[in-house]
């Protein structure tokens, strides 16, 4: 059997070293994501036509997502390495502090104007709620506040407010930068950090397609205000990422398995692709083996509809990159023989023929003995329409464009087949659909498939038929 859900893998140095790029995609890596809020832009060009060339040897479908940095707030650097702070301890952030001027006292931020956020009371998170303090007082440039939580406190590490609120703009100008570049590697998604509404998602795809891009953009849900905002932001991106690290931090632990889960379920109630990710498998990044916990996680998400789950340092930097994957792997195909089914759709009504007659072919394939469903595909719509629900029976997209069978290969139950654009919609598409199906082991003589295409081909949006074929 197939694995429904897909791997979103980062890449970093880990990843870099030899063999192990090759090892991760044998493994069972569906997408790789090359993070911009660290190295250099060439590194993660290099990486990208590394991943496509190994993808190629291997005729697999990989790809690949560009995520930004989007406005991380940082506190600056330190005279040395280093700070301990004290259970109880004064500590102001500067905004006027020379970035390597950081004391035991003091330290800068990169947000200049974070004194107008805010107010005694706030309570600020540093390295991903390593470290907790209370503001006390704030003037024009100082923010004085009491350490609740202390530790050890190095340069340059993440600062938020617990609620959220305070007000970067999602895009910087480094993240502009980082938008020509993913179009310039064709990213086949762009994952935009720290949205607060509609209008974040609308200008980064803006942005994005005014440089020649043409993949998905995908919302990260990290900062509180996103929240309020849900509807619109997942209306207006192809898909969302629960970004469980930043959004932990901004609306707190407890909040995030009831989000979730919620999300989950409206990303596909909406026809949208959603990712779950962060510390999904965390403490791989040093053992040869998830935790229990670890274990269970996945499976939750995997049980609950997610499209993706994600490694981020666990690969990127960690010991062990192909023993993750390995593992994500197996315990996706473990959850994944515990079928829960998603009913979707069942009181909607269908706007599209190609909606229409993507729900009969899932009905039509749940209902019948049918081994497979080939859907042919310009722009890999009705295949994402087709993987909203629930069904053991797998999806294969198959279509003349580059772009659109990496684009699915993010998709639940959705599986790519590269075809000759002069072959497309006719009966040479279906041969060639029933050989791949049968080099892949899915279909054997006299087992049936059901097939969905348009009449005319070259134009999106065409699927009007439904066929059953017999092989
Ligand atoms: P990041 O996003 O890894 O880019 O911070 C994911 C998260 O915040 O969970
Ligand atoms: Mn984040």
């Amino acid at each position: 059997m197939l694995r429904r859900t897909k791997i979103v893998a980062t890449l970093g140095p880990a990843t870099d070293r030899p063999g192990e790029l090759e090892r991760i995609i044998q493994g069972g890596m569906d997408v790789a994501r090359v993070n911009f809020s660290h190295g250099e832009a060439d590194d993660h060009l290099r990486r990208i036509e590394t991943v496509r060339d190994i993808a190629q040897a291997h005729r697999r479908q990989v790809g690949v997502m560009v995520d930004l940095q989007g406005p991380k707030i940082r506190i600056e650097g330190f005279k040395k390495g280093g700070i301990t702070l004290e259970d109880g301890a004064q500590f102001t952030l500067d905004t006027e502090l020379d970035s390597d001027q950081g004391s035991e006292n003091s330290v800068g931020v990169t947000h200049k104007s974070l004194a107008d956020d805010l107010a005694a009371e706030d309570v600020l998170l540093l390295d991903d709620g390593n470290i907790v303090m209370q503001v006390e007082q704030v003037s024009d440039n100082q923010i004085r506040c009491r350490v609740l939580n202390g530790g050890v406190l190095t340069g340059f590490k993440g600062l938020n407010r617990l609620g959220g609120g305070l007000s970067a703009e999602a895009l910087t100008e480094k993240d502009h930068a980082d938008i020509r570049t993913a179009a310039l590697a064709q990213a086949d998604y762009l994952a935009v950090s720290f949205v607060r509404s509609r209008e974040d998602v609308v200008e980064a795809r803006d942005l994005f397609q005014a440089a020649g891009g043409e993949g998905g953009i995908i919302a990260k849900i990290e900062r509180a205000e996103a929240i309020d905002h849900v509807d619109a932001i997942i209306d207006a991106a192809d898909g969302v990422m629960i970004a469980r690290g930043d959004l932990g931090v901004e609306i707190g632990d407890a909040e995030l398995p009831g989000i979730q889960k919620r999300f989950i379920r409206q990303a596909r109630e909406s026809n949208r692709i959603v990712i779950t990710a962060t510390q999904m498998m965390q403490s791989m990044v040093d053992s040869a083996q998830p935790t229990r916990a670890e274990v269970l996680d996945v499976a939750n998400a995997v049980m609950d509809g997610t499209d993706a789950v994600m490694l981020s340092a666990e690969t990127a930097v960690g010991k062990h990159p192909a023993k993750v994957v390995k593992a994500m792997d197996r315990i996706c195909r473990g959850a994944e023989r515990h079928r829960v089914a998603f009913n979707h759709r069942v009181d909607a009504r269908f706007e599209t023929a190609e909606e229409s007659i993507a729900m009969a072919a899932m009905y039509t394939a749940n209902h019948a003995q049918v081994a497979a469903i080939v859907a042919m595909t310009e722009s890999g719509a009705t295949a994402k329409w087709m993987s909203r629900n629930s069904s053991g029976i797998p999806i294969f997209a198959m279509s003349p464009i580059v772009a659109t069978v990496r684009r699915v290969s993010l998709y639940r139950g959705v599986y790519p087949i590269l075809v000759a654009a002069d072959a497309m919609g006719t009966d040479l598409a279906e041969q060639q659909a029933i050989r791949e199906l049968r080099r892949l082991g899915i279909v054997k003589t006299d087992d049936s498939i059901v097939v969905t295409k348009g009449d005319l081909t070259g134009i999106t949006g065409g699927t009007n038929s439904l066929k059953i074929l017999k092989v």
